[in-house]
């Protein structure tokens, strides 16, 4: 209980500060980012700084992306609340990283049918799939598999977790397994902190869970992890379901069922 009422209230003053840190760092940025276009389109194209001033460029465009993300973090940043389908959500997430994973893993499936709607930025969750997927991923060497699930969680079945500010009542359950190296309780127990990596320098920034962390918390649900070392690792997301919500058109809710396979 302690352990997670801790973590919630270090996420609310390190949201406050990061916030307050990345909206002076934009400001910051853009003055930057100003300079440097005056300094490219009044300098000959030949001209050897160019080069220099462009490299300047690409890496304050990166830091904008990364005080962008910082930005994710506070409070000011508007949610866009709407009916939500994690079967969409999934399904469109997937279909992208399909893509881009190593085809030796194996990214698969298995949704729920009728499953309830949420309440969700659906932008906001697909940046926590994303981030799930894309670590799972990071996780395996070699051949492996991510598996993506959805499912009803009755209010008989949820087990509140403690601490937690959630409430009873029926939630919707985003699970994502892989086979990869897993973790020791070690490394588990810092994995929320805000630039807690495992990851070389230039591959990870450690803010991909602490934002997952905030995220699910802004959307009243929690999370859960399972990780063995050498088996693999499980995240649940619980989110609560959206009460009274009219079925959400069968365009936004494919009930695609991909065979786990073996
Ligand atoms: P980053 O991915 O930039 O390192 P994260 O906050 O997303 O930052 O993750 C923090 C750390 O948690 C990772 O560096 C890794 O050690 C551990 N981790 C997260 N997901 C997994 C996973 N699926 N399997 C094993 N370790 C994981």
């Amino acid at each position: 209980l302690e352990e997670h009422v801790h973590q919630a209230s270090k996420m609310d003053a390190i949201g406050q500060l990061a916030g307050g840190i990345a909206h002076d760092f934009n400001n910051l940025l853009t003055v930057i980012l100003g300079n440097l276009d005056v300094l490219l389109t009044q300098s000959a194209p030949d001209a050897p700084q160019r080069e220099l001033a462009t490299a300047a460029q690409g890496a304050t465009v990166r830091a904008a992306a990364l005080t962008q993300r910082l930005l994710g973090f506070s409070r000011r940043h508007q949610l866009d609340w709407r009916p939500t389908s994690l079967n969409a959500l999934a399904t469109e997430v997937v279909a992208l990283l399909q893509r881009t994973i190593d085809p030796l893993i194996r990214l698969e499936t298995a949704l729920a049918p009728d499953l309830w709607p949420v309440r969700a930025d659906p932008t906001q969750l697909t940046q926590v799939l994303m981030n799930l997927c894309l670590n799972a991923r990071d996780a395996i060497t070699g051949a492996g598999r991510i598996l993506v699930e959805t499912a009803c969680v009755g209010d008989a079945e949820v087990r509140l977790p403690h601490g937690s500010s959630a409430r009873p009542g029926d939630y919707v359950r985003l699970r994502v397994t892989d086979t990869g190296a897993g973790m020791t309780p070690e490394v588990k127990a810092r994995i929320y902190e805000p630039f807690f990596t495992t990851k070389e320098v230039g591959k990870g920034t450690g803010l991909g869970l602490a934002m997952v962390f905030a995220i699910v918390r802004q959307h009243k649900g929690w999370i859960d992890c399972r990780s063995e070392v050498g088996a693999g690792t499980r995240f649940d997301i619980y989110l609560p379901r959206l009460a009274g919500a009219p079925a959400l058109p069968p365009d936004a809710a494919p009930a695609t069922q991909v065979p786990t396979g073996k």
